[in-house]
């Protein structure tokens, strides 16, 4: 159970989303045993989800995420039929906003592969690496470019303190049962002025992030602002547009914090998306009861695994499309990632897995067979 909100303390009551099915989807779309509980705090805007107890096995074992090869990324845009990927507009927007002095001392926190870190000295090899997650599957990528002894797992060198201009983190917030813990590590091993700079989802730009269940926080403006100014961060900046899905976050180490932001309250945009995912799965199943032709799911992420786990007869599934050419290597649940142009024949029945802000336009982009019957999340 969680008793208390996870950012300002306040007490939780009854939750806003229960899974319909005891099973929960992560991030990395692995399907666990477990129901997915959702509570939003009112009082700072917060939303959290209770860890499932298999959590913790799951990171140290499990959490693999991308570390099938280097070039391995996820896609994230594409614009003119050019394809962006994630790790390249994370340096560019680092790039924009971060201004390093030169020979900058950087720590990337839970870090994974470092990819942005890697491709940050790219661009500035100036730029002191160092690294630190919990769990050494990630050594291999670190070693192409952070000397062994600045890199760390599960516990921080003691000289790090007070050490670091710079401490980045891209989509690590999220997962953390304690983030006040987190930020105050930060702001522990950042230097007075150092600039804390992270990435988290925006639940209020991808609904789907309210049902992960390995992502313990849903972070809103006003909770944001509330953790850093707790912890002793200025915050300098908390950006929602310049990268898709997610919130942008600059704070900076002072002695004086910031002053509470007015809250505004998200509650109904919470609940409204608590009621879109009660109803997602009987949606799936109306669409699946119509005909049993051959189907496919387009989009491999998450909402293409929500979909697949929704269906009473999976089977009819053939297979996921999906436009990232590094996911049409693998597999999904045992079933193959194809090109959306490799769309076998015989498929009759197309499955929108999509963020649905998107779905309608992306699909548009491409040229479908006439008697696809397509359902739209
Ligand atoms: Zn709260």
């Amino acid at each position: 159970m969680m008793d208390a909100c996870n950012i300002c303390n306040d007490p939780q009551g009854a939750p806003v989303y229960k899974s319909a099915r005891p099973v929960s989807i992560t991030s990395l779309c692995q399907v666990l045993d477990g129901l997915t509980r959702v509570w939003h705090c009112a009082n700072c805007g917060h939303t959290q989800t209770a860890p499932l107890p298999v959590l913790e096995k799951f990171y140290a074992e499990d959490y693999h995420i991308l570390t099938a090869s280097e070039e391995e990324d996820q896609l994230y845009a594409v614009r003119a039929g050019q394809k962006i990927f994630r790790t390249e507009h994370q340096v560019a927007t680092l790039l924009e906003k971060l201004d390093l002095p030169p020979n900058a001392q950087v720590l990337d926190y839970g870090c994974g592969k470092a990819a942005t870190l890697k491709a940050l000295r790219g661009h500035r090899d100036d730029v002191v690496p160092h690294v630190f997650d919990v769990g050494k599957q990630y050594r291999d990528f670190w070693n192409a470019f952070v000397p062994a002894g600045n890199q760390a797992v599960n516990e921080v060198p003691k000289e790090w303190a007070g050490r670091f201009a710079a401490v980045i983190s891209f989509f690590a917030l999220e997962h953390v049962a304690e983030p006040k813990a987190f930020v105050a590590e930060a702001r522990r091993l950042l230097h007075d002025g150092g600039t804390f700079y992270f990435l988290v989802p925006n639940l209020f730009a991808n609904t789907a992030d309210l049902v992960v269940a390995d992502h313990v926080n849903h972070f809103s403006e006003s909770s944001l602002h509330r953790l850093l100014s707790d912890a002793g961060f200025a915050v300098r900046e908390i950006d929602d547009t310049t990268h898709n899905s997610a919130w942008v976050v600059v704070a900076e180490k002072t002695n004086v914090n910031s002053e509470p932001i007015p809250a505004t309250s998200v509650a109904d945009k919470v609940n409204t998306m608590a009621e879109y995912w009660r109803e997602f799965g009987d949606r799936v199943r109306a669409f699946e009861k119509v005909n049993d032709a051959e189907a496919a799911i387009y989009g491999s992420g998450f909402y293409g695994t929500f979909i697949h786990a929704s269906l009473d007869r999976a089977k009819s599934v053939e297979c996921f499309l999906d436009q990232n050419p590094h996911r049409q290597k693998q597999t999904l649940l045992d079933k193959p990632i194809l090109a959306p142009e490799a769309l076998p024949e015989t498929v009759r029945r197309l499955y929108v897995g999509l963020n649905p802000r998107v779905a309608r336009e992306e699909l548009a982009m491409m040229d479908w067979p006439q008697e696809l019957e397509v359902f739209f999340p």
